[in-house]
């Protein structure tokens, strides 16, 4: 089944997170796709009430949708440890939360204590996840997922990336997210597998 493209050029980019919103920006401004936030349109953030990536994915993408009468771009994304039987998963900021707010370096030590729990082998597989979709007012929806295969490390090395990325070094690489370049993490991220796969089938083949 063929995909549907994006015609329009001016689309909501659905979340309030303004790290993300930029992110989404700056991938899309090669296309000539002007993007408003959904913050910028006061739209309301829905709950993540779905059990996979792509549902949540496309439960925020559509909510949007139907709330701008745009063309709507969502995302949901989280890390899924393999013998944790890929927890944390969906839940992966929640992981985070404390008393005092979010704290990724309880979150990471978390990750590692359950590891050592289990006597988990070498090297102890996990792999970044990225749900990607774009829906439209009518109902439809194109929706792809990313994944970034690697390992968890201990102990968390480096400063440059955010949540979970000191623990986590790429397939083929030997330093982690948090020590690599973040042009180098955004050319190889679960969130530029999904993104390409969306460029590929919404876009035309320009890459
Ligand atoms: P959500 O997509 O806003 O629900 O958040 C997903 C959570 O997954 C983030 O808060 C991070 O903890 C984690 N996560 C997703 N992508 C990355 C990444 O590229 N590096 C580190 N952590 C990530």
């Amino acid at each position: 089944m063929t995909s549907r493209r994006l015609a329009d050029r001016k689309i909501v980019v659905a979340s309030h997170n303004a790290g993300k919103v930029r992110e989404i920006w700056e991938l899309l401004r090669p296309f000539g796709v002007e993007t408003v936030s959904a913050a910028e349109l006061e739209l309301p953030e829905p709950e993540e009430t779905e059990t996979t990536y792509e549902g949540n994915a496309r439960l925020k993408a559509h909510a949007a949708a139907r709330a701008s009468g745009l063309p709507a771009l969502a995302d949901d994304s989280g890390l899924a440890v393999e013998a944790l039987g890929g927890d944390p998963g969906i839940y992966a900021a929640r992981w985070a939360e404390t008393p005092q707010g979010r704290d990724f370096g309880h979150a990471m030590r978390k990750v590692w204590d359950k590891l050592e729990d289990a006597g988990a082998p070498e090297p102890r597989k996990a792999a970044f996840m990225c749900a990607l979709s774009l829906a439209w007012p009518d109902g439809h929806d194109e929706t792809f997922l990313g994944i970034c295969p690697g390992r968890i490390v201990w102990p968390p090395r480096g400063d440059m990336g955010f949540g979970y990325d000191p623990i986590f070094v790429p397939k083929g690489h030997e330093i982690t997210f948090g020590e690599i370049e973040p042009e180098r993490k955004h050319a190889m991220s679960h969130r530029a597998d999904a993104f390409r796969q969306l460029v590929i089938a919404c876009f035309g083949d320009k890459t």
